[in-house]
């Protein structure tokens, strides 16, 4: 793999998420605590999570899965390089 290809998968940063306040991420950090929960993976700094599970979160968020991406990447929770390249 190059890492030139669009980066289309989704890695929280669990460590940056805990550091925000709940107001901002509650809904997210309760998404992600059960993913944990149904995975028994307690022990890691990241997790990765389904791209249709950053669908459902948007619904949550109302906005459209770009924009949560691109808030995401604000907070620190996401990586810059989670940023689609292209942009309409
Ligand atoms: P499930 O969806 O029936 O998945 C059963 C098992 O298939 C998972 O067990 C995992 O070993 C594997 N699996 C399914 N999809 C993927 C995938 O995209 N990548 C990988 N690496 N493995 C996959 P596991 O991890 O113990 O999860 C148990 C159950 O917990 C899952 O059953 C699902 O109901 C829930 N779950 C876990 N993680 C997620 C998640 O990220 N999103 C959602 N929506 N549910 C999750
Ligand atoms: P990767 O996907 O680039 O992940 C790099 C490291 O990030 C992983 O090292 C792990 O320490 C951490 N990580 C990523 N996602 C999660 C997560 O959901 N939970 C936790 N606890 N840690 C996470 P690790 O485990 O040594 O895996 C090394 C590489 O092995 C991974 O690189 C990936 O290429 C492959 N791998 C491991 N597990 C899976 C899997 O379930 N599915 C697939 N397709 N590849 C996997
Ligand atoms: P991954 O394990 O490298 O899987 C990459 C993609 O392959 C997944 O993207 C999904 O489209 C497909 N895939 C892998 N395993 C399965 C499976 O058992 N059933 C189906 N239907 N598709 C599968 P997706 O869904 O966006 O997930 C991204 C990453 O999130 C996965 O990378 C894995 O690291 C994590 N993940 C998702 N679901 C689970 C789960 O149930 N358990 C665990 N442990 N990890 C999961």
């Amino acid at each position: 793999p190059s890492g030139a290809e669009p980066a289309t998968k989704i890695v929280i940063n669990l460590e940056r998420l805990q550091q925000l306040p709940a107001e901002k991420v509650g809904p997210l950090a309760r998404y992600a605590a059960t993913i944990q929960s149904q995975r028994g993976d307690y022990n890691g700094k990241v997790l990765s999570i389904r791209t249709e599970d950053l669908r459902s979160l948007a619904i949550i968020y109302d906005m459209t899965p770009g924009e949560l991406t691109e808030q995401l990447i604000e907070w620190g929770v996401l990586p810059p390089e989670a940023r689609p390249s292209t942009e309409e």
